[in-house]
């Protein structure tokens, strides 16, 4: 069985809720992640708000404006008044439990039971189109099988042993349909896997049934080896190893959390991006094969901060860099990258909150100098060290360009450099040039 995911956008109306059936249905059955629609859960979470500061006209506002919408849903996505019946009475069921929450006490346990209703409202719509199109699907509500723990974590042997009974008892479906983002968590509330869980979702069943592709289904041009706003001639990116994802999971490159995808991996569960703009496309494919020797893609994050403390008391010294990450950690602020010396650290970071506090905390430890506008540049593939010449080709790239820093040796799928913004353009055009 494949895992078929598919995001806000690509539920986001009655027209692409009739697109993804087409999607679906196929000679074997597929189990189906759906997230809200869009615009849904920001929704939520706005009439949440207004619930916590007790504006009962707020939240009835944005309630009624959303049963507004539906309504015109209903109305696109069903032929038949039976099924427009049945999809309105479920919605409009959920509509007055929202509305019904401005009458009790607001707390974190009510926000996720309202943040729980975009993911109940899309699968139901869905389930009920099917239904009318005379699918045989078997909508199982998340709730009965995805569970957190007490530390916040997936449960994976309660889910797999959960779902697989439940599939034990449904069996013979053209479909099966789930929520993406909902759980329950170890007091058995409802919960959920953080905004834009329904791709870990979507993982955690992958792995739970031992599907044989998880596919995430976005409505976004695929991955490209470099930024085609940036350069020209840029190739899409078929294949990646998961390490190499997680790599470019920091430059925000249209792909999972690397958090997401961890049950995918070690479950050893090839993982498809595909685009249902263009759902012919072959997608970029995330496994666990190598390719070797290949450079996969090069990316960037500008606005980065460079971090340097030089001492002399670091030299041949043991504890040194503990008390100076600690700093770091004591600000909540993440090191990306870093490049040390026998006198001499630099640290890169994004979140420049507390840059002024770290800095006058260092400057217990040695002399600090801090520089701004920094942008990091990527290069991710088969880096490992034993390949000769591939470091080479990537710092050769860079020869006219000032860099700050390199970091290399991190991993074995990676080498990235720290140079200036305004060098962005050049760098990703030279590195192009010379790697692909
Ligand atoms: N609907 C949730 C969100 O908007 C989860 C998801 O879409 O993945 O964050
Ligand atoms: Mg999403």
């Amino acid at each position: 069985m494949k895992v078929m995911k598919f995001g806000g956008t690509s539920v986001g109306s009655a027209e692409r809720m009739k697109n993804v059936t087409k999607l679906i249905l196929g000679p074997e059955p597929n189990f189906v992640v759906l997230s809200a629609m869009s615009g849904t859960t920001n929704s939520l979470v706005e009439i949440s708000g207004y619930l916590y500061s007790k504006n009962t006209d707020g939240a009835l506002e944005i309630i009624g404006r959303l049963e507004k919408k539906y309504r015109q849903h209903v109305e696109e996505l069903y032929a038949t008044e039976e099924f427009k019946k049945k999809a309105l009475d479920y919605l409009l069921g959920t509509f007055s439990y929202l509305a019904s929450f401005t009458k009790q006490l607001f707390t974190p346990v009510e926000e996720k039971l309202i943040l729980a209703q975009g993911e109940l409202m899309s699968t139901h719509m869905v389930a009920f189109y099917l239904q009318e199109q005379g699918v045989n699907v078997a909508l199982l509500s998340a709730l009965d099988f995805m569970r957190i723990d007490a530390n916040g974590e997936p449960d994976q042997i309660y889910i797999r042993e959960k779902l697989n009974a439940i599939l034990d008892k449904t069996p013979g479906a053209q479909i099966y349909l789930t929520q993406g983002f909902i759980c329950r968590n170890a007091k058995d509330e409802v919960d959920n896997l953080q905004r834009g869980g329904s791709d870990y979702t979507a993982s955690l069943i992958g792995a739970a049934i031992q599907a044989d592709e998880i596919q995430i289904w976005t409505d976004i041009d695929g991955m490209h080896n470099n930024d085609p706003r940036v350069v020209d001639g840029t190739k899409p990116v078929r294949h990646l190893h998961f390490e190499e994802a997680a790599e470019l999971g920091y430059f925000g490159a249209k792909i999972l959390h690397p958090t997401c995808i961890q049950p995918a991996k070690f479950a050893n569960i090839p993982v498809k991006l595909l685009n249902t703009m263009e759902p012919e496309a072959p997608g970029t494919t995330i496994d666990n094969r190598e390719d070797p020797g290949e450079i996969k893609a090069v990316a960037a994050k500008e606005n980065i901060t460079a971090v340097t403390i030089h001492s002399s008391r670091m030299l041949l010294a043991y504890g040194f860099l503990r008390k100076v990450f600690e700093i770091f950690e004591s600000y909540r602020t993440s090191i990306d990258m870093i490049c040390t010396s026998e006198v001499g650290v630099t640290m890169s970071i994004d979140n420049t909150a507390h840059l002024a506090e770290i800095v006058a905390d260092l400057k217990a430890y040695g002399t600090v100098s801090v520089d701004s506008g920094m942008c990091i540049v990527s290069v991710v593939g088969d880096m490992s060290w034993e390949n000769v010449g591939f470091e080479a080709r990537a710092v050769d790239a860079m020869r006219d360009i000032p860099v700050r820093m390199i970091s290399f040796g991190g991993s074995n799928y990676n080498i990235s450099f720290l140079i200036k913004n305004e060098d962005k353009k050049r760098a990703l055009q030279a590195l192009s040039a010379k790697l692909f």
